[in-house]
């Protein structure tokens, strides 16, 4: 079946019915850019009518812990599309998230953030960036899976799922064609972290091949990120995992000098969000001051999501258009550079005049160059067999010296399974380990039942979960403080697990 994400809002915005989008209004200079942004909406004709929602201070000072009560949830579900300006998160302990919540609640798989450098306008050392980058929003080291296991160690769970990279990469090709896009660049660490990275990078890989009229090409994050810094106009867009796609997306912005002037997206199947990066800047709130051009961003994209991509570079390019003109809010205004120092919403105002308007040097939006469509296949697992072929125990021990550990363990009787290795952080320490490696008190043993083929290669034996069970219950009875184990499997007949280093 073939699942068409937005469809519906696509259909909407040829012009039957007006859409109905939630708008929170947000707080401190929420409220002022969230007008601004509003009126220059209505004056470019976008197909939408909103429906105010409250979130945020007021919210959470009212006692809801989340930020967010049941009638702003009722809208958000009914109308599926927010805009929201930013919120204060009142200090203190006990208030969560909003943004997570949401996030999280709504199954915000991606977040989108176009940066663009508005040199010589805007002070930045780049001309002509203008890049995307697509961060996967639900996975990797965020699912906060933390645990202490000993004295000496702690551990954060990197998940990284099939559908939940078949679902970002297609995204983002999906996101290259829609809206006039050309390359698509992949950001991994798969040369240390090859099931994981080496899972997201296998997906790129497969999904590229699908899209023949999008360049792609993949890099290791760390060059990656550098290149990104030093060369940022070689860029389009990037898709990338969790904690890699928040490094960069701050590392684009901040090199963009756009940290006040950039929006971003959250999307999911069903809802999305469209908000500024910036926060609720309490220290200049009501004064009128704000530049609203971060939540004018989120509008844009707000309608390329929509299908109004006209409209967004409509927008766009009078926005463009504006700061290239040299009107300027505070915090953007250059003595020689700038011609007027302009409040929120004369702002608004000059955007508003130069609806219709393309910007002379700056990069014009081309938003409407692409089909216009996105649309994301549902996931389809695939039949394989899954082959149990051993454990790795790990161990709680206070002792330093791994053979002692290792001779203690390879006398014991673990029926089919034999100690194949001992490791300490991920290096081999037993048998012939190297006396230098340090050793804490975390010990992953690992047990196999396996034998070496006539050209050395090892094959490993199927195993009974019973295997796994009997061999624990041993070592708790000879006195060892298994902290926990994970079980070795082969997909079809291939490892699933990574050797030792050493091994
Ligand atoms: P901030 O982004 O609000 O402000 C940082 C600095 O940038 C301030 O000097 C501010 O005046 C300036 N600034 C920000 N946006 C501007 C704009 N549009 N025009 C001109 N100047 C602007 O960050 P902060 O001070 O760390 O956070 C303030 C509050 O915002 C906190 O309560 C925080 O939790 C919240 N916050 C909310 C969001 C969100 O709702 N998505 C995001 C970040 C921070």
């Amino acid at each position: 079946m073939h699942n068409t994400l937005f469809n519906e809002k696509q259909e909407l915005s040829k012009g039957q019915k007006v859409l109905k989008i939630a708008v929170a209004h947000g707080d401190g200079i929420g409220p002022e850019i969230m007008d601004a942004t509003l009126r220059i909406l209505k004056a470019s004709g976008a197909n939408i009518e909103t429906e105010k929602i409250e979130l945020g201070e007021k919210v959470y000072l009212s006692g809801n812990s989340a930020g967010i009560d049941k009638n702003a949830w009722d809208v958000i579900n009914q109308n599926k599309i927010i805009l929201k300006a930013p919120i204060t998160t009142p200090q203190g302990k006990g208030y969560k998230s909003l943004n997570v919540t949401l996030r999280k609640s709504l199954g915000l798989f991606a977040n989108v953030r176009p940066v663009q450098s508005l040199a010589p306008y805007v002070k930045t050392h780049f001309t002509d960036m203008d890049v995307v980058i697509i961060r996967e929003n639900e996975e990797d080291l965020y699912a906060g899976i933390e645990h202490q296991q000993t004295q000496d160690v702690v551990q954060c769970l990197k998940l990284i799922t099939r559908p939940g990279c078949e679902k970002i990469v297609r995204y983002a090709f999906e996101y290259a064609r829609a809206y006039g896009r050309k390359k698509v660049t992949c950001m991994i660490k798969d040369n240390i972290m090859k099931l994981t990275d080496g899972l997201f990078h296998n997906v790129f890989k497969e999904i590229a091949a699908e899209y023949t009229d999008i360049e792609s090409n993949s890099e290791i994050i760390d060059i990656g990120s550098a290149k990104l810094a030093a060369h940022p106009e070689r860029y389009d867009v990037i898709v990338t995992s969790n904690l890699y796609g928040d490094i960069i997306s701050d590392i684009a912005a901040e090199i963009a000098g756009s940290v006040g002037l950039a929006g971003s997206a959250n999307i999911g199947t069903n809802v999305a969000m469209f908000e500024a990066i910036h926060g609720s800047a309490p220290d200049i709130a009501g004064q009128g001051i704000a530049n609203p051009s971060g939540l004018i961003n989120a509008s844009v994209l707000m309608l390329a999501h929509l299908g109004q991509t006209k409209t967004a570079d409509n927008i766009k390019n009078a926005l463009l258009t504006t700061i290239e003109q040299g009107y300027h809010t505070a915090d953007i205004y250059q003595e020689g550079t700038s011609v007027a120092r302009v409040n929120t919403q004369e702002f608004a105002d000059k955007v508003i005049e130069n609806l219709g308007q393309k910007p002379a040097q700056l990069q014009a939006s081309k938003i409407s160059e692409g089909n216009g469509v996105i649309s994301i296949s549902e996931y389809n697992r695939k039949k394989q067999k899954q082959s149990l072929v051993g454990v790795d125990v790990f161990i709680n021990w206070q002792g330093n010296n791994p053979k002692e550990i290792g001779e203690a363990l390879d006398a014991i009787d673990s029926f089919k399974m034999k100690l194949k290795m001992i490791t300490n952080r991920g290096v081999k320490v037993y048998p012939n380990g190297l006396p230098e490696t340090y050793c804490t008190d975390h010990w992953r043993c690992r047990f196999v039942d396996s034998e070496s083929t006539t050209d050395g290669q090892l094959v490993y034996n199927e195993l009974e979960y019973e295997n796994v069970i009997a061999l624990l219950s041993r070592l708790h009875n000879e006195g060892f403080q298994v902290i926990k184990t994970e079980n070795l499997y082969e997909f079809d007949g291939q490892r699933a697990f990574s050797l030792g280093q050493g091994e």
